[in-house]
This record gives structure tokens, C-alpha cells and sequence, in this order.
């Protein structure tokens, strides 16, 4: 299975094809990191300071909170957008990037975990819902763990409790319908249509985050937060299970010269050899170019196939937006 650069002059929603949108790959701070901007460094963080002298929508190490948008195409030909993860940069991303993309609204939310580079954008999917004053809409479902349902409902009562108390008046907000998933490689579930099965890893030694597999001709490994795969996943998604991944992409959060760590991502793609990967959540330690290039030689070199950034943000006539979207041919 090939994957396949596919923008058109005005983004490709009217492509009968699905598609992912890297609607950010930052880290939780997101970059730039406001502190390197106002009490600098010295010599000042090049990554954090290249934000100032070019605008957002040129630059690569200008990076949102890690999100994925699955424009999902299913045999009926109509498009499905699957949303995993709602962060805190949610509404910048939707207006970058929607719009350019051209893409109407939501159809289903996945949550990988609910930190609030995950899930403080939840306010905003009004946004992306139809108008209603008395919030007469059909509510957005949105799968997400007991757990995480659970801190979900400490941060956002008003979200989860919709019945009014004597007295109180209509105020318009997210309409969501929660779906509780399990943390089992075997509990597959479908959203809009597009199944998905949870991918438990440690996120910290104390805390279980999901990644998700999905895809039924190619398939797509999606792990946002993770400190180390447990070995059931890890059978789940390696080559050695007879199920190469078409695309893996992965977690990297900080490095030490060119070891990147966080966890060892380097190591796990080699161990999971997928067909292609791509690379998510970077700290202001990673700048764009000098690392992709690094990438590409270790990627050339150790593996026979390229590992580069999953870099969003990137220019409309830039042969660099290839790594922003991916088509996915009958997922
Ligand atoms: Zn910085
Ligand atoms: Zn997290």
C-alpha cells in the first residue's frame, strides 16, 4: 500500500479518499515555548526565536498541541471526520487548518487520554457544531476511557451534567455523547463508521495512555503519549504479528544529542519495522530541519525506509506539506 500526497490547490475534501491531517505536533507547552521568548536564553533558543521572524502558517517548528484529524472515506464515499484529541491550542488549530482543509465540521472525538493537551479544548467544539441557542443538536460522540471520563467530569462538569438546576438558565455549550472504551487491545470500537482499537502504553510509570490502530487495507498505528509499549501492544502492532503497520506514528518528546528519548523512540521503530513512520509531540529541542535531516539519514541508513517529522503548520506551495497529509487508499 502506497501512500500518497494529495492536496489540491484548495486542500482535497472533495477527494473520495481518506486522509490524515496532523492538525498539530507539539508538545503540551506547545512551541514556541512562551518562556524562551520572554526570559531568554543565552544564546537565545534558535527553534522558539524562528517563531517571530516567520509566521506560523511558514513554519514548521511552530507547533500545536499533538492532534490528528482522520478524514475517513468510507465505501459510500462520504466523508467522516474522526477527531483524536482536543488540546489547549483546539481553536487555533480549527482555524488554520479547517478552513483550509475545508473541512465543515466533526463527526466523532477520540481522546487518547485526558492531560490537558488532550482534552481543554473540549469547550470549543461548539465551535464546530451547528448553531442553537437552546443546544437542540445532536450531540458529538466522543470515546474516551472510565478514567479519563472521570477527571474529564471534574474539569468540565457543565459538559457531562446537562440537566439544569431550578432556576438556571440555558447557557450554549459543547453538546458531546460520552462513550466509555476499554484500555484492551481486544475492545475494538467504530466511530463514524472507522473501527479503531485501543492501544494501551505507559505515559509515566503511573498512568495508562491509548494509541489506536486503525485502518482495514492500510494499516495506521497512531501512539500520541508514551513512555514505554507494553508488550501486548506491542505484539499487537510489531511485524513479528504477521501485521506490518503501513504507518507508525510515534511519540518523540526530548533528546540528548541524537538519542531521542522521552522514550527510545528510535529503538521502537526499528523493533515494530513498519512499512513508513512518522514523527509527533516534539519539545523546542527538536528544530525541523536540521533534525529531519539527521532523520533522514539515520531512517536511509538503519531502516531502508524514511522517518521523518509529521510536521504540520507548513506552507500552501511547499513540496514539505507531502508530510503533512497522508492519503490513505481504502483505510
Ligand atoms: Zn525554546
Ligand atoms: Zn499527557
Amino acid at each position: 500500500m502506497e501512500f500518497t500526497g494529495n492536496v489540491g490547490e484548495n486542500g482535497y475534501a472533495a477527494e473520495p479518499r481518506s486522509a490524515l491531517i496532523f492538525l498539530g505536533t507539539g508538545c503540551s507547552s506547545a512551541l514556541p515555548n512562551a518562556r524562551c521568548l520572554i526570559q531568554p536564553s543565552d544564546p537565545p533558543c534558535q527553534v522558539c526565536f524562528s517563531s517571530l521572524s516567520l509566521s506560523p502558517d511558514r513554519n514548521p517548528n511552530y507547533r500545536c498541541n499533538t492532534s490528528l484529524l482522520i478524514d475517513y472515506c468510507g465505501r459510500d464515499g462520504e466523508h467522516r471526520y474522526v477527531l483524536v484529541d482536543v488540546g489547549k491550542t483546539f481553536r487555533e488549530q480549527v482555524l488554520r487548518w479547517f478552513t483550509f482543509h475545508k473541512i465543515p465540521r466533526i463527526d466523532s472525538i477520540v481522546l487518547t487520554h485526558e492531560h490537558a493537551d488532550a482534552v481543554l479544548g473540549l469547550d470549543d467544539i461548539r465551535t464546530v457544531q451547528p448553531h442553537s441557542p437552546t443546544n437542540d443538536i445532536a450531540p458529538t460522540p466522543i470515546y474516551l476511557t472510565q478514567e479519563a471520563m472521570d477527571s474529564v467530569d471534574m474539569k468540565f462538569p457543565y459538559l457531562v451534567r446537562k440537566k439544569l438546576k431550578e432556576g438556571q438558565e440555558v447557557r450554549r455549550v459543547s453538546q458531546l455523547e460520552w462513550k466509555i472504551i476499554e484500555n484492551d487491545c481486544q475492545k475494538p470500537f467504530v466511530a463514524s463508521g472507522l473501527e479503531l482499537v485501543p492501544l494501551p502504553v505507559m505515559h509515566g510509570e503511573d498512568y495508562i495512555s491509548l494509541g489506536f490502530l486503525f485502518g482495514e487495507n492500510c494499516k495506521v498505528a497512531y501512539i500520541s503519549d508514551v513512555s514505554r509499549i507494553l508488550p501486548t501492544t506491542e505484539h499487537h502492532i510489531s511485524e513479528s504479528s504477521g501485521q506490518q503497520l503501513d504507518l507508525l506514528i510515534l511519540d518523540t518528546l526530548y533528546k540528548i544529542a541524537h538519542v531521542f528519548i522521552g522514550f527510545q523512540t528510535l529503538d521502537a521503530v526499528k523493533r515494530l519495522r513498519p512499512k513508513r513512520a512518522l514523527l509527533i509531540g516534539m519539545t523546542h529541542e527538536f528544530d525541523h530541519h536540521k533534525d529531519n535531516e539527521f532523520l533522514r539519514e539515520w531512517s536511509t541508513s538503519c531502516m531502508g525506509t524514511m522517518i521523518p517529522f509529521a510536521a504540520s503548520d507548513l506552507p500552501r506551495n511547499d513540496e514539505r506539506k507531502k508530510e503533512l497529509m497522508f492519503a490513505l487508499q481504502n483505510v
